[in-house]
C-alpha cells in the first residue's frame, strides 16, 4: 500500500469509531505491552547493530521508558478521558460547562535513528491512548530497529488501526502531503522547519520535538564531582547521540580545572582507559556523521581524548578547551562525543551568552544555591532540564517533555502525551428552564421563565 492508500484505509477505520472506548484503548495498549516483551531481545539485537547499544541501555534508555509510559497510561486513562466539569460563570447562570476531550483522528509520527525504539513507540503510546489511529515513519538510518517495528506493529495490529511505513526522505515526503489529523515530529530543527511547512498547507496541528544546543553550567559552588559525573553520563551515552545531551559546559573560572579533571576521572570510570576498546562504548550512526563529527576534533584543544576510529566508527569522550563561539563546534548541534568546556567570571555572563541563542531544547544547572537556581530558571528560556543532574527530566512521566521556540512546539509523555493527541472539547450545556430577555435584539430586559 502506498501513503495515500494508507492513509484512506485508517481515516475509515476511524470513522467507524472503533478505537474509541476505554476498553479498545486498553486492550490495545496491553497487546502493544505484551509483544514487546515477546520481542524484548530482537528489538535489543536491532539496537546493538544499528547503535552498539549495550542491553542495559536498551532496556534503560529504550524499551524500559516505553514500558514505564504503557503503565502510566493504564494506570490513569480512565480518568483524564473523563469530560471533566468547569466552573459556571456569573453571566451563564444555569449552564453547565464541559471539557470533552476526542481523539484527533489519524496520526502521522516520523521518527529520528538516535533512540529509535523509544522515540517511535512512546508517542505511539499517546496517540493509542488519546484513541488515534497512527502511521509510523521510523528512521532509514537505524533499519535494524526499523524492520524490528515494522514487524512487530505488523503481527500485532491491523494495518487500518496502527501501520509502519519504512523509508527515508521521499516515504517521509510522501506522507506529510497527505491531511493528517496530527503530525508528531522527533528530529532536527531543519526538518522540523519543512514539516511546519507541510503541515501548514492543511492547517494539521504539530508537536515537534527538535534539537539544538543544550548547556550545563557548572557554578563554582556545586559539587563538583557529582557535577562530572552527571555531565559524563549524559554526554557520552549513545556517544553524545542524545537530543537532550548538555551540547557544551560553562564552567565558572575557579573550577575549571579541578572540573575536566574529575570529568577525566568519570569517563575513566565508565568506559576504561581505552574508550575505543570498550565493547559498550557507542558508535557513531553514520560515516557521513562520522566525518562531520572528526571536523570539529580540529576547533579548539583537546584536552581529553581525541582519538576515533573509522572502521567502528567511534570517537572517544572527547573534552575540548579554548574554543569560541566562531567556530563551527560551537555553531551548530554537536549530536556527537565532544564536549567543549568554556569558562565565565559572572553567572550573569553565562545566562546572556545562553540568551543570545535560540531557546534550548535542555539547560543543567550545577549549583547548590537556591538563589542562583530560582535566578537561572527564571532568567533562561528553556525545554525542559535539571538542576544537579542531566537527561533525568526526560525519564518521569510526570514532567511534560519538549523544547521551545527553535528547540520544539508541544510537549509528550505522560498526561500530556494523551492531551497531544486529544482535542479538548468544550462543551457549554445551557438550561431550558428560564432564559434572560436582555441578551435578545428586540429585548427589553428581564428575565423570561420559560
Ligand atoms: P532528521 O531531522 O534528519 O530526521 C528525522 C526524521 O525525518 C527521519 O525519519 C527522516 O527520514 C525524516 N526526514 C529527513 N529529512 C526529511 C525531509 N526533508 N522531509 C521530511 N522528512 C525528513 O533528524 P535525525 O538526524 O534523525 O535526528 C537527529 C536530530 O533530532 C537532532 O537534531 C536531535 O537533537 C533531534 N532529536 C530531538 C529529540 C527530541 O525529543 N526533541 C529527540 C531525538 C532527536
Amino acid at each position: 500500500m502506498n501513503g495515500l492508500q494508507v492513509f484512506e484505509k485508517q481515516q475509515a477505520y476511524y470513522r467507524t469509531g472503533a478505537t474509541r472506548s476505554l476498553e479498545f484503548r486498553q486492550g490495545q495498549l496491553a497487546k502493544l505491552r505484551k509483544v514487546i516483551e515477546e520481542r524484548e531481545a530482537a528489538i535489543m539485537q536491532a539496537l546493538r547493530e544499528d547503535l552498539n547499544r549495550s542491553e542495559k541501555e536498551a532496556f534503560l534508555l529504550e524499551i524500559g521508558l516505553v514500558y514505564k509510559e504503557i503503565s502510566f497510561m493504564q494506570k490513569h486513562l480512565k480518568r483524564w478521558m473523563k469530560p471533566a466539569k468547569v466552573k459556571t460563570a456569573f453571566t451563564h447562570i444555569g449552564s453547565k460547562g464541559y471539557i470533552v476531550p476526542e481523539p484527533l483522528g489519524t496520526a502521522l509520527i516520523i521518527a529520528p535513528w538516535n533512540y529509535p525504539f523509544q522515540l517511535a513507540i512512546a508517542p505511539l503510546v499517546g496517540a493509542i491512548a488519546a484513541g488515534n489511529t497512527s502511521v509510523l515513519k521510523p528512521s532509514e538510518l537505524s533499519p535494524a530497529v526499523s524492520e524490528v517495528m515494522s514487524s512487530l506493529i505488523q503481527d500485532t495490529f491491523d494495518p487500518a488501526y496502527i501501520t509502519v511505513m519504512e523509508g527515508g526522505v521521499e516515504v517521509s515526503k510522501e506522507l506529510l502531503d497527505l491531511p493528517f489529523d496530527k503530525i508528531f515530529f522527533t528530529g532536527s530543527v531543519n526538518v522540523g522547519k519543512q514539516v511546519m511547512a507541510a503541515a501548514a498547507k492543511h492547517l494539521t496541528p504539530v508537536t515537534l520535538e527538535l534539537g539544538g544546543k543544550s548547556p550545563a553550567i557548572v557554578h563554582h559552588d556545586a559539587n563538583l564531582k557529582l557535577a562530572a559525573k552527571r555531565v559524563a553520563f549524559g554526554k557520552f551515552i549513545n556517544a553524545g547521540q542524545t537530543c537532550i545531551a548538555p551540547d557544551y559546559v560553562l564552567v565558572h573560572r575557579s573550577v575549571k580545572e579541578p572540573f575536566i579533571e574529575l570529568l577525566h576521572k568519570s569517563v575513566t570510570k565508565f568506559y576504561g582507559k581505552d574508550p575505543l576498546e570498550h565493547p559498550d562504548y557507542g558508535r557513531i550512526i553514520s560515516g557521513r556523521h562520522f566525518q562531520r563529527l572528526c571536523d570539529f576534533l580540529q576547533n579548539g584543544e583537546i584536552t581529553i581524548g581525541g582519538r576515533a576510529d573509522e572502521m567502528s566508527q567511534r570517537i572517544e569522550p572527547t573534552v575540548l578547551t579554548a574554543v569560541d563561539w566562531s567556530m563551527p563546534v560551537m555553531q551548530e548541534e554537536i549530536f556527537g562525543p565532544i564536549l567543549p568546556v568554556l569558562i565565565y567570571d559572572e553567572l550573569q555572563e553565562a545566562i546572556d551568552l545562553i540568551n543570545a541563542r535560540p531557546k534550548p531544547l535542555a539547560l543543567y544547572l550545577f549549583s547548590d544555591n537556591q538563589a542562583i537556581q530560582k535566578r537561572v530558571t527564571e532568567a533562561v528560556p528553556f525545554g525542559g532540564g535539571c538542576i544537579n543532574d542531566t537527561l533525568m527530566h526526560l525519564a518521569t512521566p510526570y514532567l511534560p517533555f519538549g523544547g521551545v521556540g527553535e528547540s520544539g512546539t508541544g510537549a509528550y509523555h505522560g498526561e500530556e502525551s494523551f492531551r497531544t493527541f486529544s482535542h479538548m472539547k468544550s462543551v457549554l450545556k445551557q438550561t431550558t428552564k428560564f432564559d434572560f430577555a436582555f441578551r435578545y435584539p428586540s429585548a427589553k430586559g428581564g428575565l423570561a421563565i420559560i
